[in-house]
């Protein structure tokens, strides 16, 4: 059943996380939906405060579930981990994405060139060959590695923390840049920051929110003073009021992404975003 409150997604009953029955399918479904091209790769554009500009697009899954319709990655990544099945389905999101990133650099407006962020969880990082295989998916598709941003959150960091410290580095040295997703949620500790080559703190939604809410700037303002102070860029996540857009430019954060400027869209309508921009 599709509701407007989930954003036309389907909800699995709550019951079904519980059930053993529910969780076997789920997994079956996932894997049957791996190999049947059941997935697919929607964007939302990263824009600039001050010029309103896409900068660069986030890739998020979708999954088209035979039944059950549209489901939300927030369902199934979480089983998708469990199972290590997000180890193929990541590689397949980071080759779609790469691939579609590579076929716009062409109509970007941007001269830079637009930035294509894929996420990553924290069981890819056990992958033993992942930054062997990110390397041969950029090789394959062409896309420049200064144009791929990896997400991940706090917790992958905090986790493993010497194996982990090795892999970024490495992929960092193929010329990718990190971002820290959902910034400000986590165990935030500035001793990590300087630990870890990041390049991106992404503000995390909830503080936006707090932001339209009238509540104090104080906490974003310090986020955006951190990110300064050490070097990195800021993105904030979950902008859906012009109010917000206001505030978080005075804060000085640069980027922003959220239902004002545009929802989650397949690659075909992104298409149509950037050229129109390319026309303005
Ligand atoms: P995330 O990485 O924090 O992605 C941002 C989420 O916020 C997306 O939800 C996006 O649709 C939503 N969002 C963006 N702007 C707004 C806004 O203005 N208002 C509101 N209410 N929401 C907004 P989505 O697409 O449902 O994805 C949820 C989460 O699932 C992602 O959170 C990410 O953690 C995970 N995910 C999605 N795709 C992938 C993937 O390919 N790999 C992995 N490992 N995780 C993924
Ligand atoms: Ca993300
Ligand atoms: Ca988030
Ligand atoms: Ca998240």
């Amino acid at each position: 059943a599709k509701t407007a409150r989930t954003g036309g997604y389907a909800f699995f009953e709550p019951a079904m996380h519980d059930g053993l029955v529910e969780r076997v399918r789920l997994e079956e479904d996932l894997r049957a939906a791996l190999d049947a091209d059941g997935f697919e790769v929607h964007y939302q554009p990263l824009f600039a405060l001050d010029s309103q500009r896409v900068t660069g697009v986030e890739a998020l899954l979708r999954w088209n579930h035979p039944t059950r319709g549209l489901v939300s990655p927030v369902e199934f990544i979480p089983a998708a981990e469990s199972t290590g099945l997000i180890r193929p389905l990541g590689l397949w999101v980071l080759e779609s994405a790469c691939r579609q990133g590579r076929a716009w650099q062409g109509i970007a407006p941007d001269q830079d060139g637009l930035k294509i962020s894929v996420n990553l969880s924290a069981r890819q990082l056990d992958q033993p060959d992942l930054v062997d295989r990110i390397a041969a998916i950029l090789e394959q598709t062409g896309l420049p590695p200064c144009r791929l941003v990896l997400e991940m959150t706090e917790g992958v960091l905090m986790e493993n923390t010497d194996s982990t410290l090795q892999i970024l580095n490495q992929i960092r040295n193929l010329g990718i840049r990190l971002a820290i997703d959902d910034f400000g949620t986590g165990y935030s500790s500035l001793s990590y920051l300087h630990q870890f080559p990041v390049d991106i703190l992404k503000i995390d939604r909830s503080f936006v929110q707090d932001l339209a809410a009238g509540r104090d700037t104080a906490l974003v303002r310090s986020i955006v003073q951190l990110a300064q102070s050490l070097g990195l860029e800021t993105v904030a996540e979950g902008i859906e009021r012009e109010q917000e857009l206001d505030l978080l430019r005075l804060l000085g954060c640069t980027t922003g992404q959220g239902y004002y400027f545009s929802r989650p869209v397949p690659a075909a309508t992104l298409s149509q975003i950037l050229l129109r921009q390319r026309l303005e």
